[in-house]
């Protein structure tokens, strides 16, 4: 529309020379052509006064077209200044030349908390920090941006309150239609919360920064298209020898022998494709300073939002003084296994060698006595007892001997019903639980998988000890048996004497007793055997006691 007037009145001043008809033309051709009149209908215009007709027709047409741009661009200035109104996020307003404010917003009332009647006509200064006014800050702003037209900063600013905010502030030079400036637009964002998370992501970057660098164990990262190393920790420039300057950037190949580097290489592309962790329990390194190294590493691919690699990230451990102490250590149980298994042969051998002597002796000795007892003096007859009792002694420590060697046999398990193995053991021991006047408890005991002569003397060793260690009470014997999840748990109690719970380890050791011979015969070898015995079928015993109080022997049977 401006541009149809400024056109029309050109025309105008510059057909003043023309004839007056051939102006009326160009005239009714120029708001034909500028206005949405269709003069055609009314052609020819032959007269000046129909032409002097269309024309006032025209310019009215054009005036009314005038009056309505007007108002639409009044309608499109209003909304646009309610939009700007209401923007909460931004401070938006614009000053005069000389900085001063002359409308406000909702954005401006809520960052910078002062409301319209309280800023307007107020110099900008008032939003910046006396620093910054005292370094003439708010005038260099504006001086910026009418040089350049534009200009973007970000600063500290202040709040009606005093409270600082960080912000960013464009300021747009405005200018009228001749190109003087007329002041300013100036857009101010609140970036606290930015900020503010900047400087969280920050300090948990350096956070995460110091543990990478802290933690003892050796942390790479490589890139996953070329396998480089991206990311070294101090850990590791220890671990390798290299320094970081060295490594960044380069590859396996590069530092370790080909092997090593093709196996590294292989398992980096495993992780990489499998897209999860990888475990590598031992691998070998030759380092740049420390020789031959194990690691245990632990391999992670990074991957991105749409699941694609970008890096590997390698986690190890040196694992070689620790693989050398189990070394050590494997070899020191094996030679202890052996020397063991060593020792039981010479005790199997010795006890089994000793006892024809012993026999020998013992038959001997009881032959003295029978014929010559009472013909030889008091001290001899005593002699004799003494030798008659030590050769008993020995006899039932060589037994006993052979019993715990013999435990160690290995023989093909088979099923055995405890009801019935129990039956069998009582009838072996019927004349001790007559004379004792033993009573037993058992009943619906399992078959379980075993050794049948190792669980008969199992249970007989335990039962004899039993009566042996009763009190003055006739000696009752409960056995029980629960049926658990990987093993059967069988619980023997007797009324006995029971024993100090601090000897409940030491007794199961061979030769440990807690009583004289003259107070309770013994040898001390009984729960030794039971303890192997119950070990061969994958179980374990142990003792609930109290001193005078009875006690219980629970043992359990492995399923399998
Ligand atoms: P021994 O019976 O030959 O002494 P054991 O190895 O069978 O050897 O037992 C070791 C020690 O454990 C016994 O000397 C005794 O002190 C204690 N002991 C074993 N069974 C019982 C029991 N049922 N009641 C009390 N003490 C016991």
């Amino acid at each position: 529309m401006a541009e149809a007037i400024a056109v029309i009145a050109n025309s105008v001043a510059k057909k003043k020379q023309g004839g007056d008809e051939n102006r009326l033309d160009q005239f009714i051709e120029l708001l034909q052509q500028y206005t949405r009149m269709d003069f055609s209908r009314k052609a020819p215009l032959g007269s000046k006064g129909d032409k002097l007709d269309a024309i006032a027709a025209g310019l009215n047409t054009l005036g009314e077209e005038m009056e309505h741009h007007i108002q639409k661009l009044r309608e499109s200035e209003e909304r646009f200044r309610m939009l700007v109104e209401n923007v909460k996020d931004y401070a938006i307003f614009r000053i005069d030349t000389g900085g001063r404010i002359i409308t406000w917003n909702k954005g401006g009332e809520r960052i910078k908390k002062y409301t319209a009647t309280e800023i307007l006509g107020k110099h900008i200064s008032i939003f910046y920090t006396e620093e910054d006014i005292r370094n003439g800050v708010p005038e260099k702003n504006l001086k910026i941006a009418k040089e350049k037209g534009k200009y973007e900063t970000e600063g500290w600013r202040v709040r009606k309150n005093g409270a600082k905010f960080w912000a960013n502030i464009v300021y747009t030079a405005l200018y009228d239609n001749k190109g003087n400036l007329n002041g300013y637009a100036k857009i101010t964002r609140d970036m606290s919360e930015r900020k503010k998370a900047e400087e969280k992501l920050k300090s948990s970057q350096s956070f995460l920064n110091s543990v990478i660098e802290n933690i003892p164990n050796m942390i790479f990262v490589k890139d996953a298209k070329e396998l480089r190393f991206v990311r070294l920790n101090k850990a590791g420039e220890e671990l390798l020898g290299y320094s970081r300057e060295e490594l960044l950037g380069k590859n396996d190949y590069d530092f370790f022998p080909k092997e090593e580097a093709d196996f590294f290489t292989r398992k980096d592309k495993e992780t990489l494709k499998n897209k999860e962790l990888l475990h590598i329990p031992e691998e070998f390194i030759e380092t740049k300073t420390r020789g031959k190294r194990i690691l245990e590493t632990k391999k992670i691919p990074l991957l991105n939002e749409q699941g694609k690699p970008l890096y590997l990230l390698g986690i190890s451990n040196d694992i070689t003084d620790r693989k050398k102490t189990e070394a050590e250590l494997k070899q020191k149980s094996e030679e202890i296994t052996r020397s063991n298994a060593e020792l039981e042969q010479f005790a199997y051998l010795a006890s089994h060698d000793l006892q024809e002597p012993l026999r020998t002796v013992t038959s001997y000795v009881q032959l003295l006595k029978n014929r010559y007892k009472d013909q030889l003096d008091k001290d001899a007859n005593e002699f004799i007892d003494f030798a008659v009792s030590g050769s008993n002694r020995m006899r039932n420590l060589i037994n006993s001997l052979l019993q715990y060697s013999r435990a160690n046999r290995v023989k093909a398990f088979e099923n055995v019903d405890c009801n019935e193995l129990l039956d069998e053991v009582l009838e072996n021991m019927n004349s001790i639980i007559q004379e004792t006047g033993t009573t037993f408890y058992y009943k619906n005991l399992p078959v379980v998988h075993g050794d049948r002569v190792l669980l008969s003397e199992l249970f007989q060793n335990l039962f004899s000890n039993s009566i042996k260690f009763r009190n003055g009470a006739t000696p009752e014997i409960n056995i029980s048996c629960k049926e658990e999840k990987n093993h059967y748990l069988f619980s023997v109690r007797d009324n006995g004497i029971g024993i100090d719970p601090k000897y409940s380890g030491k007794i199961f050791e061979i030769f440990q007793r807690l009583h004289t011979v003259d107070k309770y015969p013994g040898t001390g070898i009984g729960l030794a055997i039971c303890r192997k015995i119950v070990e061969r079928h994958g179980g374990k015993i142990w003792i609930e006691s109290e001193a005078g109080n009875g006690s219980t022997f629970h043992f359990t049977i492995s399923k399998t």
